[in-house]
């Protein structure tokens, strides 16, 4: 039988070790601590079971959230932070979790998380077993949450990085608001391009909300803890960023016409043709906003443009701020992965 790794032993009060340590917060690194352990524990259970899990913990600061997830007997819990001045103490934190912690300082933009697990020997899961015992858990700094979570549903519909383990759940802290925005259905207020990208891959859940006031210092706003597990099967089956491409465009003018807006992904002398093509072959009509668009309708838009990039090449390419002819972007096209060259 395993055996179960060590409690912790006792440690100074978080708000002890922020002093021992003068862990003022800096604002340009978004450091908003969360003082409280009983949330931080509701944080880390909303998360799974994480008895002889292995976890990854996105800028883990003083050490709150870190502590919580210790408790739980995790197997094994790296942390990434890029602010040295937490180190002594999360280096304590380690120390008090007998081989079970690392800390990496590093910028988590950049941190290879595949890579570590797989140097670490975790074993990997096949993606339509049910979610492996493996979680990326944080409270973000608001200044990194949209391109970190961009960035994390990439490499899950690419089935790379962490997501080459499985399909390893996230859970994520976020501004209220764009919280809101990840999970919102057709017609919400909050729908946009982050609803979409979000909730193709993963099926996004908005657990809680954190008052701001729980924060040290605390934040303008309040904040949202989100998970997001990843799907059997993504709801659109094209490239990634063609699905980000056309997102981007749709939801460009909130309040007009979604096809004014779409009038933007084709070049000026192509636009009011191929745009009324994809309206048209969608059976979508042009009057419709872009909060009123649903998966399907979405999806169904995103197959049209794959085949209209398979049939102009260069269209891909094309960006309406800085036009160049599709000839140029033709010949460019050559250096994008295979899956993105479509012709
Ligand atoms: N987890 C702690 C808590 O809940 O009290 C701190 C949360 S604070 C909102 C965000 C943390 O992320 C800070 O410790 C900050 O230094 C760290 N951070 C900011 N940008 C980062 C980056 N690019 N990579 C890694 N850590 C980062």
């Amino acid at each position: 039988m395993a055996l179960r790794p060590p409690r912790l032993p006792p440690l100074p009060a978080l708000r002890d070790f922020i002093n021992i340590y003068q862990l003022k917060a800096k604002k340009q690194l978004s450091q908003n601590y969360l003082m409280d352990m009983n949330l931080s524990r509701k944080l880390v259970k909303s998360a799974g079971h994480l008895e002889g899990a292995t976890v990854l913990e996105v800028g883990p600061g003083p050490g709150g959230i870190t502590r919580a997830i210790l408790e739980r007997n995790c197997r094994r819990l790296d942390v990434v932070e890029i602010d040295d001045r937490f180190l002594p103490a999360l280096e304590l934190l380690a120390e008090a979790s007998v081989g079970r912690m690392s800390v990496h300082n590093e910028d988590v933009m950049k941190f290879d998380v595949g890579k570590l697990w797989e140097e670490a020997g975790v074993p990997k899961s096949e993606w339509i077993e049910s979610a492996p015992n493996l979680h990326i858990i944080g409270n973000l700094p608001f200044n990194i949450s949209t391109p970190l979570i961009i960035r994390y549903l990439r490499a899950m519909a690419d089935r790379t990085g962490p997501w080459s383990f499985g399909r390893v759940p996230l859970t994520l802290t976020f501004q209220k608001e764009v919280g809101e925005r990840i999970v919102a259905p057709i017609a919400h207020p909050q729908r946009s391009r982050l609803s979409i990208m979000s909730q193709f891959v993963a099926e996004p859940k908005l657990l809680f909300i954190i008052p701001g006031n729980c924060f040290v210092p605390a934040p303008e706003v309040d904040v949202a803890v989100v998970k997001f597990l990843p799907r059997d099967e993504p709801l659109i089956r094209a490239p990634f960023e063609l699905v980000e491409k056309v997102c981007r465009h749709l939801f460009h003018y909130r309040r007009k016409f979604s096809f004014k807006a779409a009038l933007t992904l084709y070049p000026t002398d192509l636009a009011e043709e191929l745009t009324h093509e994809m309206y048209r072959r969608c059976r979508i009509s042009p009057q419709t906003l872009c909060t009123r668009l649903g998966m399907e309708e979405v999806r169904d838009m995103c197959y049209l443009y794959e085949e209209q990039c398979r049939r102009i090449p260069g269209l891909f390419l094309f960006d309406y701020r800085k036009p160049k002819s599709l000839d140029e972007l033709a010949a460019a096209t050559g250096a994008l992965p295979r899956h993105y060259r479509f012709s």
